[in-house]
């Protein structure tokens, strides 16, 4: 104590840091790369309600990065003031909880000026002259009069020049490229009335133009620009609300998983983030259909009362928390879940393309002429699709038979005893028969549990488990909706609970790592999918000994009952696993195949 009075005077002595510095210090958190730069000027372009933004990037943006847009602009006196750190148009009052727009923090422009040579140029609305002033290093110069037609345009030069150490941090040109294309890519998902391009040195990457049309007609346009038109025509709409809490936007089909979550996006009132919350969602919600090592495209939009969410949790803006992230979660997996129950028995068109890109390559390779006894192209294609010539079992065509206007068509013909062939209007429809019934046995299973509850067992001798409090707490506090599932609990003094009755579909488990399990998840998550995924595991177990195996001759009557049941069953384009259980060859792919188009 009076060791650190003697030393004060000859001590460390606390002083202001200059501007400069602070600034500095703050870009450190905010501008990490070239694409926080991009993020940070196109977000000001939207939020100065551009309505078409040109971006061009040199050397990865190491050198040169341009934003130009057609906003409201600035005069001289804002211009000055846009530049200094803490100064922002967006906050009108002092509340913090009602922000609409993507900034609000006023550092970003001081930030970048802070590590780079940056020229602002401005031409507000209705103002007869432009205005520019430069930053350098920090140091800001006087705003002088300049030529602009109109909006705001801000370049950005030899970017972190002062600051070695971040320079070494970036990666190559095309890496750093490849982040800020990402960037531009999420905030023009979220407003797809904006028009976009975006060039690296000469080549133009990016050329999105301004939806016109009703909003999901714009969406969806925008959507397949980005994440590619086989998504949008794969994809379903999701559109759900619970308690003023809004989510819309478009789901991928189980068929189209992606390699990892990096097809997953997420918007927080027109901001893209990244959220744990959604992966584990997204999961919960495709779990009956993919297989763990797969991953849904989806595109989701959640709007909320901005005092219902805190976007000010990091510099950078990309993360939110929410102030009940157990409703949003559940919403995001509700709605998820209802959106592919409407798709019904649809598989993705890819599976067709898929089949046939196949068989393409063979008949190009000429693969049926290197096959003794092989004749023709038939012999290749059937090859390919494992059906002999002639059909192992063929249907003779009667009057009797159902309509091909059924989406999935007539049945014609069992081949190998596990794939029915049937004509639909426009042309054939392979099914894998175990993969179908195997699924339709699953869905039923499902309906029943979800109609009548799940079946429950009384224990004849109730088993305690011991757990922590807080996992006690949690777990007696979703009594009602565990019960729902099957399992009957009740507490038992401190840190434990009585297990009374479990889901009959689960046989004998071993009930405390069943109990535990449900727990962690209720606490990493705040839903029960642990005790849902497990049964939903069961039903696939069940389903599949108790399904048409592959190898069983079928009459006409049980093919065609077994169409009828795909087109009125859920989820029934896809297993259990997320391969499909049939396959659409249009006659015109057909034709395209043997060179007839
Ligand atoms: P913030 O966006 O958090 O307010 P910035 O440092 O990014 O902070 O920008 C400061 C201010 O400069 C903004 O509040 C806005 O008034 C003005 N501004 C920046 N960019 C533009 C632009 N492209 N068009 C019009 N005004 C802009
Ligand atoms: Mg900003």
């Amino acid at each position: 104590m009076d060791g650190q009075g003697e030393m004060s005077p000859g001590g460390p002595r606390i002083r202001r840091l200059p501007d400069g510095l602070v600034n500095r210090i703050a870009a450190g958190e905010v501008i990490e790369r070239p694409a926080s730069v991009v993020k940070e000027l196109v977000e000001n372009s939207l939020d100065a309600g551009a309505t078409r933004i040109d971006i061009v990037l040199r050397d990865g943006g190491r050198t040169l990065i341009a934003v130009a847009d057609d906003g409201c602009g600035m005069g001289a006196g804002d211009l000055a003031l846009a530049v200094e750190r803490h100064a922002t148009s967006k906050l009108p009052d002092e509340d913090l909880l009602q922000i609409r727009s993507l900034g609000f923090r006023g550092e970003a422009l001081a930030s970048i000026g802070a590590v780079s040579r940056t020229t602002v140029t401005s031409r507000a609305r209705g103002a007869d002259l432009a205005w520019s002033i430069e930053v350098e290093g920090g140091g800001v110069g006087e705003p002088c009069p300049d030529a602009l037609v109109r909006g705001t345009r801000v370049e950005i030069r030899d970017l972190f020049h002062a600051t070695p150490a971040r320079l070494k941090f970036l990666k190559s040109e095309r890496a750093e490229f490849g982040h800020a294309r990402e960037v531009v890519e999420r905030l023009a998902m979220a407003h797809p009335g904006v028009a976009f391009s975006l060039v690296h040195g000469e080549r133009t990457a990016l050329r999105l133009e301004a939806g016109t049309g009703d909003p999901e007609t714009m969406r969806k346009a925008r959507l397949a620009a980005v994440m590619g038109r086989e998504f949008a025509e794969n994809s379903v709409v999701v559109n759900d609300e619970r308690d003023g809490v809004r989510v819309t936007g478009r789901a991928g089909l189980p068929t189209i998983g992606h390699r990892n979550a990096s097809r997953q996006y997420m918007f927080v009132n027109g901001r893209p983030v990244r959220d744990a919350l959604l992966g584990g969602a997204v999961r919960g919600a495709y779990s009956d259909f993919m297989s763990r090592d797969r991953y849904p495209m989806l595109a989701l939009f959640i709007e909320l009362p901005g005092d219902r969410v805190d976007v000010n949790v990091h510099p950078a803006k990309t993360e939110v928390r929410f102030r009940e992230a157990s409703l949003v979660r559940g919403l995001i997996v509700g709605s998820l879940r209802k959106a592919l129950q409407d798709a019904g028995h649809r598989a993705s068109s890819t599976v067709a393309d898929d089949a046939l890109g196949m068989m393409s390559r063979s008949l190009s390779r000429g693969s049926w002429q290197s096959r003794p006894g092989r004749g023709n192209a038939t012999g290749a294609v059937a090859d390919r699709l494992e059906m002999s010539v002639p059909p192992a079992a063929s249907v003779p065509v009667d009057e009797s038979v159902p309509d091909p206007e059924y989406p999935l068509g007539a049945a014609r013909a069992q081949l190998h005893e596990t794939y029915v062939i049937s004509q639909t209007t426009d042309g054939i429809v392979i099914v894998d028969q175990h993969a179908a019934h195997e699924r339709l046995v699953y869905e039923r299973m499902k309906a029943e549990r979800a109609g009548s509850g799940v079946e429950r067992q009384v224990l004849l001798l109730p088993e305690i488990v011991e757990l922590g409090e807080g996992a006690v707490t949690r777990l007696a506090e979703r009594r009602d909706e565990l019960a729902g599932l099957g399992l009957v609990l009740e507490g038992f003094g401190p840190g434990a609970v009585v297990i009374r009755e479990i889901p009959k579909l689960l046989g004998q488990p071993d009930i405390g790592s069943l109990v535990r399990d449900v727990a962690a998840e209720l606490e990493e998550t705040g839903t029960a999918l642990a005790l849902e995924e497990r049964l939903a595991h069961i039903c696939g177990t069940m389903a599949c000994h108790g399904s048409v195996r592959a190898g069983r001759r079928l009459a006409v009557e049980e093919m065609n009952a077994l169409l009828r049941d795909m087109e009125n069953t859920p989820h029934s384009g896809q297993c259990n696993h997320g391969r499909p259980t049939y396959v659409h060859l249009k006659l015109a792919e057909i034709e395209r195949l043997f060179g007839r188009r």
